[in-house]
């Protein structure tokens, strides 16, 4: 094979990227992974969920994680005011991982792509995608190296999974507005020196702003932790105003933290993003499929992003292996509808939160068990469990149930 060919060029080096990438090694297919940055590389997205273990077990990757030590994550907490409702993955209805990690994505990404290329995935680092041609018979990939030198490459399929990069969907004119909200975030690490047995090291999601606006804190192994708020985006830009004063603030007073970030001391001054939230027409085309967060970003509330890349990298390469050894693939059935439920499941959830229908069923004492460990399931990421009425009618469930709730609270 020429040194420009490959069978398959995937675009970006994130979580989607390497999975897809390794996923297709293990078809015996040649792989190049065109990545932009030199990793390790920052990007948010730290908390994991435990059905992304299923996946890189699968793939050989979990030891690479493993290997890291990060921090364990058992469940999450969500607070409201005074309220609190902890979920415990270990009791939740559907059967697999009860627990997963909370990352410094930098090292968790380099870890996954360190070990693809280990299993004979090729990786390009400062390589970045600059165009793409696509057709039935070869699809031709133009990148520039760190010189600004343009190299290009053939290949018979190309994965796309640059991430917030969203190069098909750009190139292509595929994006599509997102429905929700505008929303946008502001984060930063931070010394986490008074972590408290209370505050546990599992991910906490605090609701404020009559529930327009949440802070998170996500507790790494290495005794620092991440720390963000997410809102509507003309609150994120105050925020983020003066290099972040008035989220600094928030972070060293908000009640719910009870003091432990008082003295903050930040590793980096605050990063703002703003309206990630979006989508695409279509998922795949003539020689191409769109994986991760090119395809398609609800919220972080529930930290889905990931574990959706990955889901969405592993069963793309899988059909682009079948498609490669001659088979007839059902792009629509078997890629779109499939990845369209998982992320539908989310989306009912995530309305669900803002909405406050989640806070009448979170916060309400004596809630019924079984829905608790129902519930839990799908936040642990097991959206794909039909046998969970709470995922099969994902739509429906919510609001009904917390009207049912309101209502027996009034009588
Ligand atoms: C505020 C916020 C909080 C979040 N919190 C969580 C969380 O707690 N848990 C969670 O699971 N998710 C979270 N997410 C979502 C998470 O960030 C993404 O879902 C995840 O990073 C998607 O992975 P990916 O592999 O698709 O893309 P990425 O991780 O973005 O990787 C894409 C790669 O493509 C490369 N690239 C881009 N353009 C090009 C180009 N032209 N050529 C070559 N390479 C290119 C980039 O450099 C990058 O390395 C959060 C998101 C936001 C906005």
């Amino acid at each position: 094979m020429m040194e420009n060919q490959y069978d398959v060029v995937v675009i970006g080096a994130g979580p989607a990227g390497a999975v897809a990438s390794t996923r297709l090694i293990q078809d015996g297919f040649s792989v190049l992974v065109l990545e932009k940055m030199e990793f390790p590389r920052f990007v948010i997205g730290e908390s994991l969920l435990p059905k992304c273990m299923d996946y890189l077990e699968k793939l050989e990757l979990l030891a690479a994680v493993e290997d890291k030590r990060f921090q364990v994550k058992t469940g999450v907490t969500f607070y409201h005011d005074e309220e609190v409702c902890e979920f415990s993955f270990s009791e939740r209805y559907t059967e697999g991982w009860d627990y997963t990690y909370q990352v410094k994505r930098a090292d968790f990404d380099h870890a996954l792509i360190l070990e693809a290329q280990k299993k004979g995935v090729n990786v390009s680092f400062n390589s970045e995608v600059t165009d793409v041609k696509t057709s039935a018979e070869e699809q031709v990939v133009s990148y520039l190296d760190s010189t600004g030198t343009e190299h290009k490459i053939h290949a018979r399929f190309v994965v796309d999974a640059s991430g917030y990069g969203r190069v098909l969907p750009r190139m292509f004119n595929l994006e599509k507005p997102a429905v929700s909200i505008p929303r946008g975030s502001i984060f930063t690490h931070v010394k986490d020196s008074k972590r408290t047995e209370k505050a546990s090291d599992n991910i906490f999601v605090h609701a404020f702003r009559e529930n327009t606006a949440w802070v998170w804190s996500i507790p790494f192994s290495d005794g620092t932790a991440s720390v963000g708020v997410v809102g509507e985006v003309d609150f994120i830009n105050e925020c983020a105003e003066d290099d972040g004063v008035k989220f600094k603030e928030l972070i060293r007073e908000f009640p719910g933290l009870d003091g432990r970030f008082k003295d903050l001391e930040v590793m980096f001054e605050p990063k703002k993003i703003l309206n990630y939230s979006i989508s695409v027409e279509k998922m795949y085309g003539e020689g191409f499929v769109l994986c991760g967060n090119s395809t398609e970003f609800l919220d972080p509330v529930f930290s889905s992003g990931v574990t959706l890349a990955i889901a969405s990298g592993y069963h793309a390469a899988d059909l682009v292996c079948n498609q490669l050894k001659g088979q007839e693939v059902d792009w629509e059935r078997e890629y779109v509808d499939f990845m369209k439920h998982g992320i539908e499941v989310f989306r009912s959830y995530v309305d669900g939160w803002y909405s406050g229908d989640l806070h009448t069923i979170f916060f309400t004492e004596n809630g019924n068990p079984e829905f608790k460990k129902q519930i839990c399931s799908v936040l642990a990421g097991y959206v794909w469990d039909k046998t969970n009425p709470f995922v099969k009618r994902h739509a429906t469930v919510l609001p009904t149930l917390a009207k049912v709730i309101s209502m027996a609270t009034k009588t």
